[in-house]
């Protein structure tokens, strides 16, 4: 048996294979219980293969808060947008 490193189910390794519903991430093979799972770890393997190194779980956290810092910039810089439309609006409104 083999453990689906997405959603933790437990699986048969060759009823897997036989679906297709395996990967191969640094010579280490895993297998899924769903082409879901498959897709979910082939998009960032490093974050769920039991393989990955503290360097890639370091590097994997760095990202997140990069793109957590993103998304706040691009929220910040929406608002002052749909502060700028509003007074737009009302500036059209006014018939200026
Ligand atoms: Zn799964």
């Amino acid at each position: 048996m083999a453990r689906d490193p997405v959603c933790h189910v437990q699986i048969d390794e060759h009823e897997a294979s036989s679906r297709g519903l395996s990967s191969t991430y640094q010579g280490h093979t895993a297998y899924f219980c769903s082409s879901t799972c498959k897709e979910h770890f082939e998009q960032s393997p490093q974050l769920y293969a039991g393989v990955a190194t503290a360097e890639d779980r370091g590097a994997a956290r760095e990202l997140l808060e990069m793109q957590r810092d993103r998304i706040e910039r691009l929220e910040r810089r929406l608002s002052a947008l749909e502060a700028r439309i509003e007074e737009l609006e009302e500036a059209h409104a006014g018939g200026i």
